[in-house]
């Protein structure tokens, strides 16, 4: 759960969605600069804008944190009037907002973009639960190392949805009707006091600080603090949202506890305090709820 692979040109505009500007655009030439006008990830990778998803990403959270903007800048001039017939989407959204891509450089700061960890399954998909399956974004098959790379969700979407599908009919097919049976509820009804609204905004703003695109143990800590206080007031709530807001919490929590435990850095998972990789963590964490939520290195 501590790979969260964040995607490193999102627009950034006040009032527009967080719309994905495609690294294509990078590799078709365009340049990522500060205000300054300076393509500042070259100070950090030759290969500068095309470098890897988490290079990129993590040069312009630094330069973020360095200048204290909201945003860098995709200075899309490089291309010229090409800029709006190879990218069409992305010229015709950022135009709605009032921005010319083929003049204007486009706002954009890193964005979450696929968590890499999972529900762990088999490469049939199949859960720890019986006739559980999972796949998709959702399940853990391993495919993805600590590192996806790009439009790998292909993979989910056609070879293990169908693997999964297959695998679940023949595992009703065997299996004696009634089985499994649901796990009995057994906690108690309870009503929240937390405004879901302020429930989300708490946890978004905890993840961002403290389990972003480059983290450390102080603030990994107080993120994981904030997750399990909206696991708290959440618990037992009965209202759609509030479980939602519940569902939401839990995973955000695992995120920051799995961030924590992961004592290095590698693919996506960035630690400023521990910024190499180490040997001794090559392979997955898995949590274990009857086992107390403790780690198990599964290579
Ligand atoms: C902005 C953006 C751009 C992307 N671009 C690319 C790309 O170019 N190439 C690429 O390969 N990948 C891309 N990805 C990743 C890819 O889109 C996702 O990994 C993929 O869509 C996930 O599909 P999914 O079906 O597993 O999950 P989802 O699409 O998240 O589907 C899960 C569904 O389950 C529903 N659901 C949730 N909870 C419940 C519940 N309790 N009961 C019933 N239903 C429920 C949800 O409403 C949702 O419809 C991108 C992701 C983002 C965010």
């Amino acid at each position: 759960m501590e790979f969260a692979q964040f995607h490193p040109t999102a627009l950034a505009m006040e009032g527009a969605p967080r719309f994905l500007i495609s690294e294509a655009v990078r590799g078709e030439g365009a340049w990522i600069v500060n205000r300054d006008g300076k393509r500042f990830v070259l100070d950090v990778d030759p290969r500068g804008e095309l470098a890897g998803r988490d290079v990129v990403a993590r040069a312009i959270w630094e330069e973020l944190e360095r200048s204290g903007e909201r945003c860098v800048f995709l200075d899309c001039s490089p291309l010229g009037a090409r800029a709006a017939v190879r990218f069409p989407t992305i010229a015709a959204t950022c135009a709605r907002y009032g921005l010319d891509i083929t003049r204007q450089p486009i706002p954009v700061s890193p964005a979450a973009h696929y968590m890499i960890g999972g529900v762990t399954t088999d490469l049939d998909g199949a859960t720890s639960v019986p006739g559980l399956y999972a796949c998709g974004e959702v399940a853990h098959t391993g495919v993805h190392g600590a590192n996806r790379l790009a439009s790998n969700s292909l993979l989910e979407s056609l070879v293990f949805s169908q693997r999964a599908v297959h695998a679940a009919l023949g595992w009703a097919g065997e299996s004696p009707p009634g089985q499994p049976r649901p796990t009995k509820v057994t906690s108690r009804p309870r009503a929240s006091t937390l405004d879901p609204r302020d429930g989300w905004n708490a946890l978004r703003d905890a993840l961002w600080a403290g389990a972003g695109v480059v983290r450390d143990q102080t603030g990994l800590r107080a993120a994981a603090r904030s997750c399990d206080d909206v696991v708290a007031a959440t618990s037992g709530g009965t209202t759609l949202s509030t479980m939602q807001l519940h569902a939401a919490a839990s995973t955000a929590s695992l995120v920051c506890a799995a961030a924590l435990a992961r004592e290095e850095s590698r693919g996506c998972h960035l630690r400023s305090d521990l910024p190499q990789a180490s040997d001794q963590w090559y392979g997955d964490l898995v949590m274990h709820k009857d086992r107390g939520a403790r780690f198990d290195r599964h290579l």
